[in-house]
C-alpha cells in the first residue's frame, strides 16, 4: 500500500499494467456487471441537465427506462448509481456502426455539444475509489472483460496508474499524482533491486 495525502493505493494500481483494448473488449465495462455506474448527487444533477442533448443517442429500451425511473437508482449496496438496461447495460450505453459500446455522455462531448465529460467512476476505471471518513482507498477492480487490457499493458510496459494520469489528476490534482509518479518509481526500482 502507497500513501499520498489521505489516499491509500494499492501496490496493484502500481505494480499491474493496463491498457484499455478496445478492439478486444468493445468497450464492454458499459453493458456488463449488475448495477450501473457509480454518480455523485452533484454528477446526477449534472446528468439530468443534459439528458436532452444526449437523448437521440440512448437505445428505446434505455429512454422507456429513464422514463420510469430516471437516469439513476440507489443500488442493493445503497450506492447512488445510473440507471441500467436488462439489469446490466447502463442507460449512457450508445452503439457504434461497428457494434463497439461508447458513452453517449462522452460522444456528445467529444463533439462539442456538452460541457461534462463523464462521471468520474467511469472516467477512473478500472480504478475504483471509496471514501471513508479519514482517506480514500484507491483500487484496481480486476475483472475478466478487460484481460486483453492487462495484456497490451505489459506489451507497452504501462502501469493501471500511468493509463489512468488524465482521471487521477481529475480527481485528486497535479501535484498528487507528480508525488504518485516518484513513490511509485522508488517503489518499484527498490522492489526490482530487492531492497526494499
Ligand atoms: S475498462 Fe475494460 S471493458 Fe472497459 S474499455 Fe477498458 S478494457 Fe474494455
Amino acid at each position: 500500500m502507497l500513501q499520498i495525502g489521505d489516499a491509500l493505493i494499492s501496490l496493484d494500481v502500481v505494480e499491474r499494467n493496463f491498457i484499455c483494448n478496445l478492439d478486444a473488449c468493445k468497450g464492454a465495462c458499459c453493458i456488463e456487471g449488475d448495477a450501473g455506474a457509480p454518480i455523485t448527487e452533484e454528477e446526477h444533477t449534472i446528468l439530468k441537465k443534459l439528458l436532452p442533448e444526449v437523448w437521440n443517442d440512448l437505445t428505446p429500451a434505455a429512454q422507456k427506462v429513464i422514463e420510469e425511473q430516471g437516469v439513476a437508482y440507489v443500488d442493493e449496496e445503497g450506492d447512488l448509481v445510473t440507471s441500467i438496461v436488462n439489469d446490466k447495460d447502463c442507460v449512457f450505453t450508445c452503439y457504434g456502426s461497428d457494434g463497439m459500446c461508447m458513452c453517449a455522455i462522452e460522444k456528445a462531448y467529444r463533439e462539442g455539444r456538452v460541457s461534462f465529460y463523464k462521471p468520474i467512476s467511469c472516467h477512473l476505471y478500472p480504478v475504483r475509489l471509496t471514501r471513508y471518513p479519514s482517506f480514500t482507498a484507491v483500487n484496481y477492480h480486476r475483472w475478466k472483460i478487460c484481460k486483453a487490457a492487462e495484456v497490451l499493458g505489459r506489451k507497452e510496459g504501462v502501469k493501471v496508474y500511468q493509463f489512468l494520469r488524465e482521471p487521477l489528476i481529475r480527481c485528486f490534482g497535479e501535484k498528487w499524482y507528480d508525488e504518485l509518479q516518484q513513490t511509485a518509481e522508488v517503489y518499484l526500482r527498490q522492489k526490482e533491486e530487492g531492497t526494499l
